[in-house]
């Protein structure tokens, strides 16, 4: 089966987010199931210096204004790359959606619109050596190659492929204003509500998630969720009709990336049965950060776009008294100012137990999750999450708040499921002050009992998260939308 994957960022190439680690991850262990897989990407600067072997598609015309289609090799995999190279759109270095200020760029609809249609003409003999049967796009940048494949078939009355949309995030939608309309070269009546109509706009998002022959999202619980008005973002009830073409599949974790036996970016490696290595990195990490040496009290870290979503005010409400029991915080993150203000404030005020790296930095990263004791995620909305998987991989008990895929993946250490041994972690319920406050105190008062400790230790390190079962069911997918 000859699958496309379109999107705007992938790992280890160019990332935001955990959209670049599963567009980086999936294609590989589709490969590995013997699926005839290729990506397609726009050629944005930090991508094309990471593909030297690219080279353009001989016979790839009629893109239009020096457009080319370049295909490299995906780094790591073996899975060809598709690269569009439209200098005039995508030689923009940094984000790949907003400027330095972090405005999106006013061409937005131009960019991801070409990302799109250059997708759907994969499956039309844009490379005369290879054609798409499936075309799955992740988010709302890769939005409208379901509509442009429609409109394919309707122009040629011949179906070009099946189609998938995955939605990573509904809460970034990709919209604008009625007057781009006429850019996208769709036809004049797919503007209406059964289309790309949004509020007198035009969707992406909503373009994928109506034409699309299958909607996926990226945890079971998000599945549902987004159905209803409170995380519907508006689009519940486009999700809500289509609810027998929607499923979630939950993100699984890269081995070869994230993995405390073999990760070549953390001080000591470790696993379940031999955790001393674990205790270094906790070591290094506080030297690093000038934390004092202390084990007798939990470290919780995070490491996370700073954002409204990810559950700061909770941390920062919540920061006396994970000070007044003696834990340690350290953070890594980029965003918000008013967070980063409030974040650097908390640091300055409490030297040696509190530290702060405003910053992107995948190493860090990855000795974060190692060295501390708990990863934090507690989101006030979460369509599935990455770091809280990492951490349930590297024995960091993840702290979540029970809803979207952080419900489907972490367990609370309750007193029935320590004694039933299912607890991976600490989860509570509501949004608010107390129920986090009640979920740091288990975490403290689990940290005082060793043994149990290092029971939901072993038990989180051994749960399995693996790209092969997600790959196994999006080709499934993949066979339905084909039939
Ligand atoms: P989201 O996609 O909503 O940002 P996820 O948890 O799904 O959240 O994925 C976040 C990914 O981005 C993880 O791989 C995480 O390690 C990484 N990440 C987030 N912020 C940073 C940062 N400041 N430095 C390095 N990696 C980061």
């Amino acid at each position: 089966m000859r699958v496309l994957q379109v999107c705007a960022e992938i790992f280890p190439l160019l990332k935001t987010g955990g959209l670049a680690d599963v567009c980086g991850a999936l294609p590989g262990a589709l490969a590995k199931r013997g699926c005839d897989v290729r990506v397609l990407v726009p050629a944005f600067p930090a991508i094309l210096r990471g593909v030297p072997d690219a080279k353009p598609i001989a016979g790839a015309a009629g893109l239009g204004d020096g457009t080319r289609l370049l295909c490299g090799t995906l780094p790591g995999t073996g899975v060809p790359l598709y690269l569009i190279d439209a200098p005039a759109l995508y030689a923009r270095e940094g984000n790949p959606y907003a400027d330095e200020a972090g405005q999106p760029y006013a061409d937005n609809h131009r960019r991801f619109a070409l990302l799109g249609r250059v997708g759907a003409l994969l499956a039309d003999g844009l490379d005369p050596a290879w054609s798409a049967q499936v075309v799955h796009g992740h988010d709302w940048h890769a939005g409208l190659a379901p509509a442009y494949l429609r409109a394919a078939q309707l122009h040629t009355g011949r179906r070009l492929a099946g189609s998938v949309h995955t939605v990573h995030n509904l809460a970034f939608q990709g919209t604008f204003g009625l007057e781009v309309l006429g850019e996208l070269g769709l036809p004049a009546d797919f503007y209406q509500t059964h289309g790309l109509e949004f509020h007198g706009q035009v969707s992406f998002m909503k373009a994928g998630l109506h034409y699309a022959d299958h909607i996926t999202t990226v945890s079971p619980t998000y599945a549902r969720e987004i159905q209803g008005e409170e995380q519907g973002c508006g689009l519940d009830g486009v999700l809500r009709a289509r609810s027998g073409e929607l499923s979630g599949i939950l993100n699984a974790v890269d081995d070869a990336v994230w993995n405390p036996v073999t990760d070549a970016l953390i001080p000591a490696r470790y696993d379940g049965r031999k955790l001393a290595g674990k205790g270094l990195c906790r070591l290094a990490l506080q030297n690093s950060f000038g934390l004092g040496p202390q084990t007798d009290r939990p470290l919780f870290g995070v490491v996370s776009r700073l954002t409204e979503q990810k559950g700061f005010n909770l941390i920062l409400e919540g920061l006396p008294e994970l000070l007044e029991r003696g834990g340690q915080l350290v953070v890594l993150g980029t965003g918000e100012p008013a967070l980063v203000a409030a974040l650097v404030h908390a640091a300055k005020t409490h030297p040696g137990a509190v530290a702060v790296k405003v910053g992107y930095d995948e190493d860090l990263a990855h000795s974060i999750v190692a060295g501390v004791d708990v990863m934090m995620v507690p989101s006030r909305f979460e369509p599935c999450g990455l770091t809280q998987l990492y951490g349930l991989k590297y024995g960091s008990l993840p702290l979540v708040r029970k809803v979207g895929g952080l419900a489907d993946t972490v367990v609370d250490s309750s007193l029935e499921n320590l004694d039933d041994g299912s607890a991976t972690g600490f989860v509570f319920d509501r949004f608010d002050a107390r129920d986090y406050g009640a979920a740091l105190r288990r975490a403290f008062a689990l940290f005082k009992r060793k043994g149990e400790w290092q029971e939901v230790q072993r038990r989180a390190m051994a749960q399995a998260f693996d790209w092969d079962a997600a790959a196994a069911q999006y080709l499934a997918q993949y066979e339905r939308v084909m039939a």
